[in-house]
C-alpha cells in the first residue's frame, strides 16, 4: 500500500465541509496539479562571466515559449476564460519582470534563481498596490513555476489532463490552470482555500461544474481517492458508498435537467412572482443574458468597465456604454449601479486617497463627498443613454450608511429624470431601512458587502470563508427586516449579490419578503427553477427556520428540510 492510498483509506466516508458555490453534485477520482518545481541550487551560485549571455538567451527563450503556450491556449478557449489566459500571456511578457531578471543574470545569477528573484520583486510590488494589482500575484507566482519547470525540461506544472472524468482537488487553482479546464473532463472543483468570490469560483460558474471552496481537511485526500463533491450541500465525501454516491449524482443531474426546460417568468409553484434578473458588466454581458429567461437586469456594476481607464470617461462616452446595456434589454427593468469605486475596485480617476482600511473608507456613494461632480456626471450620462434608447433606468449608490446619504442621491437621481434606489451593504442600513426608503423608490441587498460588514470579515479572506457564507443567520436576518420595511410601504426589495445565485438561498430570500433576485447570468436558470417547484408557504416556512439557526451550516441544514 502506498503512502498516499492509506492516507485515502483512513479519511474513509468522512464529510469535509466547506463553502458551497456552485450547485450539484459528481463524483469521480481525485486529480491535483502538479507539483512547483524546485530552485535545488545554492543560493550564492553564479554563472561565469563568459556564459551569462548565453544563459540570458536560454532565459528569454523559456519565458517565451511559455508566453506562446499560454496564447495558444487563449486562442482555443472561449470566453473569460480565453481572457484570463491572455491576459496571463500578456504579464509573461511584461518588460518589466523580463528585464528584472535579465539584470540579475547579467550579474551573475543562474536564470531559474535570477527568475525566482525578479518575481518575488513584482510580488512585493503587486501586493502593496493592493486591489486588483493584488489580484494578480496568482498570476506571477504561476508564471514563475512555468518558465521554472521549463528551464529545468521539467513538464509544465499545473492540472494534467485525466483521461476519465475526474474532480480536480488543490490547495488553490492559479487562473491560468482553471481557465483552460474542459467541464467534460473535470466534473467538480474543490479547494482548500479561495472563498465564493474567487477565481476559482467563478471560472467554475462558468464552467457550470460543482464547486466547493475552503474545504477544511482537502489536502489529506491523495490523488485516485474516489469522492463526492456536493456543491450545495458544501461538502466533499471521501470514499462513500459507490451505489449511494451514485444514485445521489443521478438526482442532482435530475434536478439540472428539470431546470433546463424552466423559461421564466420567476415565480413559484403556487404563482407567487419573485423577478429573477441578471448582474452584468457591460453590454456584452447583457446581451448574453438575454440567451437566459433573466427578466432584467439587476445589477449593471459601472465601475467594472472603467478598472483599467486612467482618467474619467466622458459624458458622451460614458452614456455609450450605458446604451448598450439598456438596449439589450429595452423593454425590461434595468437598474444601473453608480460607481462602486475603492477598496478592492479601486478607480485612477477616482481620485482615492491613502487609506489604512480601504474597505471601511471612501468608497461607493462616499467618493461623492469630496468629488460630487464624478456622481453628477454619471447621472447625467445615464439620463443621456436612457434618453437615446427610450427606456427609463432605474439607478442605484453603493455603499449607503445613512437614510440621509439615501436622500441626497435620490434627489441628485430625480434631478436627472431617473428612478433612484440605493444598495443595503451596510448593516446601518439594513436596520433603518425603513427611513431609507421614505426617500427612495427600492432597495436591492448587496449580500456580498452586508455579509462582510456583518461579520467583520474580509470578503476576500479564504481563511474567513465560513464566517462571510451568505448563509449566516445574522447577515440574514438583517435581509429579512429590509425585506420587511419593503412590504411595508409597498416598495421593492431585490438581493443583487451572490446569495441570489444559490437555488435555495433565493428561496429563503423569497420567503423572507424579498421580490426579485439577480445573479450571474449562468445562475438564472437554476435559481428561477428551483423557486418553480416550491411554494411561498415553502419558502416562509424555510425563511423562520433560518431566522433560527445558530451557524450557516444549520441554516442551510434547515432549508434542505424544507425545500427539499
Ligand atoms: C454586494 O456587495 O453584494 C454587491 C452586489 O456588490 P459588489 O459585489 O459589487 O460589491
Ligand atoms: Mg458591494
Amino acid at each position: 500500500m502506498t503512502s498516499d492510498t492509506s492516507r485515502a483509506s483512513l479519511l474513509a466516508g468522512a464529510v469535509l465541509h466547506g463553502v458551497p458555490v456552485v450547485p450539484g453534485i459528481q463524483y469521480a477520482p481525485v486529480i491535483r496539479p502538479g507539483k512547483l518545481p524546485d530552485l535545488d541550487l545554492p543560493a550564492d551560485a553564479q554563472v561565469p562571466e563568459g556564459e551569462r549571455e548565453a544563459e540570458r538567451e536560454r532565459f528569454s527563450t523559456a519565458a517565451a515559449a511559455v508566453a506562446d503556450r499560454l496564447r495558444e491556449r487563449a486562442a482555443h478557449a472561449t470566453g473569460p476564460a480565453s481572457e484570463v489566459l491572455a491576459a496571463t500571456a500578456t504579464l509573461a511578457t511584461d518588460r518589466g519582470w523580463l528585464g528584472a531578471a535579465e539584470k540579475r543574470i547579467k550579474d551573475g545569477a543562474p536564470a531559474v534563481r535570477a527568475v525566482d528573484g525578479a518575481i518575488d520583486q513584482f510580488v512585493d510590488v503587486f501586493t502593496k498596490l493592493g486591489g486588483l494589482m493584488a489580484e494578480r500575484v496568482t498570476d506571477l507566482r504561476d508564471i514563475r513555476a512555468r518558465v521554472i519547470a521549463e528551464l529545468q525540461g521539467l513538464p509544465e506544472p499545473g492540472v494534467p489532463l485525466p483521461e476519465e472524468p475526474s474532480i480536480l482537488c488543490a490547495e488553490d487553482l492559479a487562473p491560468a490552470d482553471t481557465a483552460g479546464l474542459d467541464p467534460e473532463l473535470v466534473v467538480a472543483l474543490a479547494t482548500t482555500l479561495g472563498g465564493p468570490t474567487s477565481h476559482t469560483a467563478i471560472i467554475a460558474r462558468q464552467l457550470g461544474i460543482p464547486c466547493v471552496v475552503a474545504v477544511t481537511g482537502l489536502d489529506d485526500v491523495a490523488a485516485g481517492t474516489m469522492v463526492m463533491v456536493d456543491g450545495t450541500r458544501g461538502t466533499v465525501t471521501v470514499s462513500p458508498d459507490a451505489e449511494s454516491a451514485r444514485s445521489q449524482m443521478a438526482d442532482a443531474k435530475r434536478a439540472t435537467d428539470a431546470a433546463a426546460s424552466w423559461t421564466g417568468p420567476g415565480a413559484t409553484a403556487d404563482g407567487h412572482p419573485v423577478a429573477v434578473y441578471a448582474n452584468v458588466q457591460d453590454g456584452a454581458a447583457a446581451r448574453a443574458a438575454r440567451n437566459t429567461p433573466a427578466e432584467g437586469i439587476g445589477l449593471f456594476r459601472t465601475e467594472l468597465c472603467f478598472l483599467n481607464t486612467d482618467t474619467e470617461p466622458t459624458v458622451d462616452e460614458q452614456a455609450k456604454i450605458y446604451a448598450e446595456v439598456l438596449e439589450a434589454f429595452p423593454e425590461s427593468k434595468v437598474v444601473i449601479r453608480t460607481l462602486d469605486a475603492g477598496s478592492d475596485k479601486p478607480l485612477k480617476f477616482a481620485g482615492h486617497p491613502d487609506e489604512a482600511n480601504p474597505a471601511l473608507g471612501v468608497r461607493g456613494f462616499r467618493i461623492s463627498f469630496n468629488n460630487p461632480g464624478l456622481l453628477q456626471r454619471q447621472l447625467e450620462a445615464i439620463a443621456l443613454a436612457g434618453e437615446r434608447t427610450g427606456t427609463s433606468p432605474w439607478v442605484m449608490a453603493p455603499m449607503i450608511a445613512t437614510p440621509e446619504e439615501a436622500r441626497n442621491f435620490a434627489e441628485s437621481a430625480r434631478s436627472h429624470g431617473l428612478i433612484p434606489g440605493v444598495m443595503i451593504e451596510v448593516p446601518a442600513a439594513a436596520l433603518l431601512a425603513d427611513r431609507i426608503l421614505e426617500h427612495v423608490e427600492f432597495l436591492s441587498i448587496g449580500t456580498n458587502d452586508l455579509g462582510q460588514y456583518t461579520m467583520a470579515a474580509d470578503r476576500m479572506s479564504a481563511e474567513l470563508a465560513t464566517l462571510t457564507d451568505p448563509w449566516q443567520p445574522a447577515v440574514l436576518a438583517l435581509v429579512a427586516m429590509t425585506a420587511k420595511a419593503g412590504v411595508a410601504v409597498g416598495k421593492r426589495v431585490g438581493v443583487c449579490g451572490e446569495a441570489a445565485a444559490d437555488p435555495l438561498l433565493g428561496c429563503v430570500l423569497a420567503g423572507l419578503g424579498v421580490s426579485s433576485l439577480s445573479a450571474a447570468a449562468a445562475a438564472v436558470q437554476g435559481v428561477g427553477a428551483k423557486l418553480s417547484q416550491v411554494t411561498m408557504q415553502q419558502c416562509r416556512a424555510a425563511a423562520d427556520a433560518v431566522l433560527g439557526a445558530a451557524s450557516a451550516a444549520e441554516a442551510r441544514a434547515a432549508a434542505l428540510a424544507v425545500l427539499g
